[in-house]
């Protein structure tokens, strides 16, 4: 066998409630990947969460990130319950080096078809978490601010981000994926007309690194995102990559995840320079777990995004090929998509596609 091939090994961190139904799925869709793609995958189960907590002490032990640093090429993660954020009071206080982008397609059928991505900024903005508060001196009353910080470095490395995202997915669309855009576009979001050094230097940034050679396919908008917000719930067709600031970013991909008519349809991934963690947009909805109805497509389409990090577009595309054929007929739709199929079904009619 003189066949290339590329060995790539995967964490699964499931993490709470139907976190533990949709990963597996994640991992029988990349078994299930032909072989003439040249990929060998290898698994390694990782602990964090809630019920890690409970029986640990720690939500995510040193453990897991370690094997993530030191074995894993990508990993795939679920979910935590939001019991774990009370359990903590006090949020983790040093930002990751993180950036998240959202995938949506519609599934809804109000709208006229859209497929768009946001890349969110993950490390600064106003979630450094600089806050203080005070006692006005005039009034005697209590007053709070944050700090919102835009670096230079930061704005240039996530509008690079967006522009290699545009330009790989006019690729995989030139594979034959359905698309309703005919050219790259991305479109970067900020308040600058209020916020003139923040988001101003997030807009020349991002102006000036989509300028590059690399980009010179990429047709360059820009919106100020109060607009956007309107013209995203109006018309989301207009749309393609979305680069924002963290609290834009964050903020949107909500609202964009809202038209799908799902969370169980919408994927996401955090991304670094040197790992990817696929991760669906849905928490760990403890009103359906354990029923085994689940929605396991926004898992699956993860597992394409974070094999897409990888550099495995192909494969990334014939995920996303089966998942939309899946759903284009219709024969296998899970309660929140108005059907009765199981997780297992809509996994197997998947697999079978594939
Ligand atoms: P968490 O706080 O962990 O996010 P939550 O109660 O907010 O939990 P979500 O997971 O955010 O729950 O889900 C919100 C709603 O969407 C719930 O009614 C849930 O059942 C539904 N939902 C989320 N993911 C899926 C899925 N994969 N399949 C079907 N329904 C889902
Ligand atoms: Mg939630």
């Amino acid at each position: 066998d003189t066949m290339a091939s590329r060995a790539l090994r995967i964490g699964l961190i499931p993490g709470d409630g139907i976190g533990r139904e949709v990963i597996p799925a994640g991992r029988r869709l990349l078994e299930a990947l032909p072989a003439s793609l040249g990929l060998k995958f290898s698994f390694v189960d990782l602990e964090a969460g809630f019920e890690t907590f409970k029986q640990t002490g720690v939500a995510l032990p040193e453990k897991t990130v370690e094997v993530l640093q030191r074995e894993c090429d990508g990993a795939l993660f679920g979910a935590v319950s939001p019991r774990l954020l009370v359990a903590h009071r006090r949020p983790p206080q040093t930002p990751r080096p993180v950036r998240q982008r959202t995938s949506c397609q519609d599934y809804s059928g109000a709208l006229s078809p859209f497929d768009l991505v946001i890349v969110r900024e993950n490390t600064e903005d106003l979630y450094v978490k600089e806050e203080r508060t005070y006692t006005d001196p005039v009034t005697g009353r209590p007053v709070a601010e944050a700090i919102k910080r835009i670096s230079e470095r930061a704005s240039t490395r996530i509008a690079r981000m967006a522009g290699d995202i545009a330009v790989r997915r006019q690729k995989i669309r030139e594979n034959g994926a359905e698309s309703i855009h005919t050219r790259p576009l991305v479109t970067i979001t900020h308040k600058s007309n209020v916020l003139s050094q923040t988001d101003g230097l997030f807009r020349e940034a991002a102006r000036a690194a989509l300028e590059l050679p690399e980009y010179k396919d990429v047709v360059v908008d820009e919106q100020i995102v109060d607009s956007m917000v309107y013209k995203l719930f109006r018309q989301p067709s207009t749309y393609d990559v979305i680069v924002a600031p963290n609290l834009y970013g964050d903020l949107l991909s909500d609202g964009a995840a809202a038209l799908v008519g799902s969370l169980g349809l919408v994927p996401s991934a955090n991304v670094s320079d040197s790992f990817v963690i696929g991760e669906p947009c849905h928490g760990s909805a403890p009103d359906i777990m354990g029923k085994g109805i689940a929605n396991p497509i926004a898992t699956m389409r993860s597992v394409g995004l974070m094999l897409e990090f990888l550099g495995e577009e192909h494969a990334a595309a014939m995920v996303y090929q089966a998942v939309d054929e899946s759903l284009g007929e219709k024969e296998f739709l899970s309660p929140d998509l108005g059907g009765e199929a199981s997780t297992e079904e809509v996994i197997a009619d998947v697999l079978r596609r594939l």
